[in-house]
């Protein structure tokens, strides 16, 4: 076995990267390699881990320009809003995790009943070996690296293989990986469908794969023919609902900011409202007023204004606007396929047989689909797939109540959008439809450890002699006894 470097490789630009070396081996190579290095043991002690986060934030501030410029090229958005979504995120988190990894790594010690004996029980935060990270486009820093962050905080080696849908910033980060990470343990590995396909192949510990929900069951496949568990963070359609008793201005500018940053192509950015028909007119011009504070009369020349990934996903876009039943068109509406372009556009009283409210629209367009009241809006969402987030806009108690009982989604956020994913302590992720498993902050450690429960007996009484057998008449009478019973139904904790 090969004992790995716990060393990081000093910058040095000319470098091969771990990716070109990914493609001339092979998956099967790139996965030995990041198996190794675990077993090797280099990747679980804390300096290790601690090394390798302060590293990420190294190269993400030393190379910001460098990552923020990837991302413009790839998704056209504002630099600021690439430097907070894909740089200063990370970094943050990066600091969450080294301030709080001693205690969020440590045993913790459970209280063990006598029936099991004088002792001591303790769970052990146990990292889970070479774990394969599979990113998506639309935040393609930030959705490669906050899981990486994670697993690596938890102990583990990985291999990254970043969406190949955002070109400029997969190069990246196959660029400056190596050059700040330890090489034996943290590889990149670029490519599309072939090259994930044969990662897929390998008996990794863990897969933590971000994207769409058809692809995902082709990942769970894939692991489950090794048994291996896998964290699926995907997407689907997640509602806005708005009411009267909210305030309409305040939610219009909640919600169009975060369903037209990044153009729409936010995995929890709000896909549709939901109101009543007393509302929605008056919801709508809020809306369009937002909108225009945000990016002016002209979206398309706003420099705050993304542009769509690629033409493929412009076309498609353009797609479910020409469908036919997609309601008023309040604003927006035009597309312009080779300069990947999509306008904000607001959509009212659409039919909820659209073709527009039959996918993820992961754009920017937004339909208000009108409903009769509270319980049909909850009808209508119990009805479909489970959202990645819900959004409620009230002022209301018994509304809140009515959706934090009667509703399930992975997320919910009252009164605002979005912005829970900023808040490490709440587990990020979705249920049913919408994914499976979460992270952020201490939920990655858990997500990316296993919880291996360990006992040591101690040296006094041993009560198992009690039911070994043979049972003879003693033992038989002393088990149905009161005393017996009692130990067996709840006993006080041991102690060593
Ligand atoms: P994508 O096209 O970048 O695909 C994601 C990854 O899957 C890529 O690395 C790609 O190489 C790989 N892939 C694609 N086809 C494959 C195949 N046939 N076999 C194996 N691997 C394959 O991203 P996408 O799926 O277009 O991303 C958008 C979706 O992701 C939306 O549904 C969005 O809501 C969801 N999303 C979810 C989150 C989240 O955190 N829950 C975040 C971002 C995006």
């Amino acid at each position: 076995m090969t004992i790995t470097s716990m060393q990081p490789t000093p910058p040095s630009p000319g470098r091969e990267t771990d990716s070109t070396l990914a493609a001339s081996d092979g998956a099967p190579a790139t996965f030995r390699s990041a198996k190794e290095a675990f077993l090797s043991g280099a990747t679980a002690p804390l300096a290790w881990r601690r090394q390798q986060l302060e590293q990420v934030v190294t190269m993400l501030t030393e190379n910001a320009d460098l990552i923020r410029d990837a991302v413009v090229e790839d998704l056209g958005k504002h630099p600021s809003e690439a430097h907070l979504t894909e740089v200063a995120s990370v970094v943050r988190e990066a600091q969450h995790l080294l301030k709080h990894l001693k205690r969020w790594t440590r045993d913790r010690r459970v209280r063990t009943p006598l029936t099991i004996g004088t002792g001591r029980g303790w769970i052990q935060r146990q990292p889970l070996g070479a774990v394969l990270v599979i990113g998506a486009w639309n935040y393609p820093i930030h959705l490669s690296l906050m899981p990486v962050i994670g697993a690596l905080a938890a102990g583990n080696a990985v291999v990254l293989k970043p969406s190949e849908v955002a070109p400029a910033s997969s190069r990246m980060l196959a660029e400056l990986t190596p050059r700040y990470l330890d090489t034996s343990a943290v590889h990149v590995v670029e490519g599309g469908v072939d090259e994930t396909t044969a990662l897929l192949d390998q008996p990794w510990d863990h897969v933590f794969y971000t994207g769409n929900g058809k692809v995902g069951s082709i990942v769970m496949e894939a692991a489950a023919k090794h048994l291996t568990p896998v964290t699926l963070e995907l997407g689907g359609k997640s509602p806005a609902w708005v009411d009267g008793t909210a305030s309409l201005e305040k939610a219009a500018r909640a919600i169009v900011w975060g369903k037209f940053t990044n153009a729409g192509q936010t995995c929890v950015a709000p896909d549709y409202v939901l109101t009543t028909r007393d509302v929605a007119a008056e919801l709508a011009q809020n809306l369009t007023a937002a909108l225009e504070d945000s990016y002016g009369p002209d979206p398309r020349q706003s420099p705050d204004y993304s542009r769509i990934v690629s033409s493929h996903h412009a076309e498609r876009l353009a797609g479910l606007l020409d469908s036919g039943t997609a309601g008023r068109t309040v604003t927006g509406g035009a597309v312009d396929v080779d300069a990947r372009y999509v306008a904000p556009t607001i959509l009212l009283d659409v039919d909820p047989e659209a073709a527009v409210m039959q996918e993820e629209i992961f754009g920017p367009i937004l339909p208000i689909v009108i409903v009769d009241d509270l319980d049909a809006g909850l009808a209508f969402i119990n009805a479909r797939p489970k959202p990645l987030s819900l959004y409620v806009f009230t002022g209301s108690r018994v509304v809140r109540d009515a959706f934090s009982k009667r509703t399930s989604s992975g997320s919910m956020v009252f009164n605002h959008v979005v912005v829970h994913l900023l808040a490490s302590e709440l587990p990020f992720g979705g249920v049913g439809g919408s994914g499976m498993g979460s992270y952020h902050g201490e939920h990655s450690i858990r997500t990316f450890s296993h919880e291996r429960a360990v006992f040591r007996k101690g040296r006094a009484f041993d009560p198992t002699r009690l039911v070994r057998p043979p049972f003879n008449a003693a033992k038989s009478r002393f088990l149905a006894s009161g005393p017996a019973m009692r130990l067996l139904a709840g006993s006080k904790p041991a102690a060593d």
